[in-house]
């Protein structure tokens, strides 16, 4: 998906903007309990389009002594991920230093800039917009992030803007995996590594988003019993190639892990053996739970572990289940990708949870077993009622879906929601795969 980037000074109104032009698409999103979103980043539908949209104001402090520098490095990272740049400005202040420094900058910029001419709230304000002519790029847009005048005219030429969407072949259903996890988890080791036990041709291909590249393997590559398969690892090139700029990368390897959660099928998160996992790492995994996408957590640098014993393993396992709460269905690997120790297991189970997630329950099975579920624990009673589920069905795949037909759906509650959850992983599987369970009118 096409990235649309906010830059400009503070003050001008970034964040402000990025709200209006994100909020209807906010609210549908958080509609799902448990999802925690970052701030920064949101998507943008607009005539049919949509677009990813990212505020980069968070990378310059208000109050920053290097408050140039820092500009300036925002500006510099901006230019190397985003498709379309919104420059925003303020009409209250007229053009300032800092706006000329940042124009010099993106003068330079392959990518369409359109210039956003800020709390134009009035006609005067918008008048007073034509200054920002000066600033010398094609395209300009007096607009009220508060009121919300101008957006639309606006949105018409970000849209227009837009690169032509890469053509995905809808018959490639190829499963995508994408490595993700913080810096120097050995990401781009472990990708590297299983490039290297693939014998088969290695093709690269167009990725989703700007500059990146995906690889496709055919997997496994030796072995005669084993049919191999093809496999799509998304962003290889992002990972092979190392950040130009080490300071702030920090917020950038945030936006890629998004983008990589959005175009994956399976999520490989992988930790430091020695570091093990952080708050940072819990919060990824959620919000690939939350887009139901497969999971697979890998602790890497496993050689580094000294001494290990018998129960080493188990232990960090069972640490790091604790710290992960309801997500206990997500395999753990214990792998290298120094010596290679488990690494094509990592590949091996990324695929099973592929298939897993594609699997379709037959509907007399489904119900056999929460038939059983609902005889063992019957739901709560809601407001005096009893509470029924009648039948289920799974109604999608890729991620699985499944429908509970019950009297008063409103009142079957998070725990009971987790115990059926838990029969149908009992009876089924669905070994790193998310699950949703819905309750339905009948
Ligand atoms: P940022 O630092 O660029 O992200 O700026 P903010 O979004 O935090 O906005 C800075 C100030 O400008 C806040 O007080 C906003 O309420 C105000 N502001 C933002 N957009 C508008 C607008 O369209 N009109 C007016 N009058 N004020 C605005
Ligand atoms: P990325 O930033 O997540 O892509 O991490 P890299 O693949 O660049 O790895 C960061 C550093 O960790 C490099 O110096 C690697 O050589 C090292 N590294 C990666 N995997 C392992 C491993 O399994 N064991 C050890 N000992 N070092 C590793």
């Amino acid at each position: 998906m096409a990235l649309v980037a906010i830059v400009g000074r503070p003050n001008v109104g970034k964040s402000t903007l990025f709200n209006r032009l994100t909020e209807e698409r906010r609210a549908i999103v958080d509609d799902q309990p448990g999802v925690t979103r970052d701030r920064l980043f949101g998507e943008v539908e607009w005539t049919g389009r949509t677009f990813d949209l990212v505020d980069t104001g968070g990378l310059v402090p208000r109050s920053a002594e290097r408050f140039d520098a820092a500009i300036r490095e925002q500006v510099v990272l901006t230019l190397g991920e985003a498709d379309v740049i919104l420059f925003v400005v303020d009409t209250l202040t007229g053009t300032t230093e800092p706006d000329q420094e940042v124009a010099k900058m993106l003068r330079r910029a392959e990518q369409p800039v359109i210039v956003v001419a800020n709390k134009a709230d009035t006609e005067g304000r918008k008048n007073d917009a034509a200054e920002f002519w000066g600033l010398g790029f094609d395209q300009m847009f007096p607009l009220s992030s508060v009121n919300g005048t101008g957006t639309g005219d606006f949105l018409d030429a970000v849209v227009a803007a837009l690169p032509d969407e890469p053509e995905r072949d809808e018959s490639d259903d190829a499963p995508r995996i994408a490595f993700i996890g913080r810096p120097n988890v050995g990401k781009s080791s472990l990708a590297n590594r299983l490039l290297g036990q693939t014998r088969s041709i290695v093709t690269e291909i167009a990725g989703t988003t700007r500059d990146s590249v995906d690889a496709r393997v055919a997997w496994p590559s030796g072995g005669e019993d084993e049919e191999p398969r093809e496999v799509v690892l998304v962003d290889t090139a992002g990972l092979r190639k190392k950040a130009k700029v080490k300071e702030n990368v920090e917020f950038y390897s945030t936006l890629r892990t998004q983008r990589a959660l959005q175009a994956c099928d399976v999520a490989v998160l992988l930790v430091d053996a020695e570091q093990g996992l952080e708050g940072q790492d819990a919060r990824v995994l959620r919000e690939a739970a939350a887009l139901r996408k497969g999971l697979v957590i890998v602790v890497n640098k496993w050689d580094l572990i000294e001494d290990k014993e018998t129960n080493t393993a188990r232990d960090m396992e069972r640490g790091i289940r604790e710290k992960m709460g309801l997500l206990d269905y997500v395999p753990v690997v214990f792998a290298s990708a120094e010596t290679g120790q488990r690494a094509g297991r990592v590949l091996d189970i990324a695929l099973r949870v592929f298939d897993e997630r594609r699997k379709r329950v037959p509907t007399a099975r489904l119900n056999e077993v929460v038939e059983k579920a609902v005889q063992r624990q019957s739901p709560p009673s809601y407001r005096n009622n009893y509470v029924r589920i009648k039948y289920a069905s799974q109604i999608r795949t890729e991620p699985p879906v499944f429908a509970f037909f019950a009297n008063h759906p409103q009142g079957v509650k998070e725990s009971y929601r987790r115990y059926l959850e838990n029969q149908l992983r009992a009876a089924f599987g669905f070994e790193g795969v998310p699950l949703t369970l819905s309750f339905k009118q009948k």
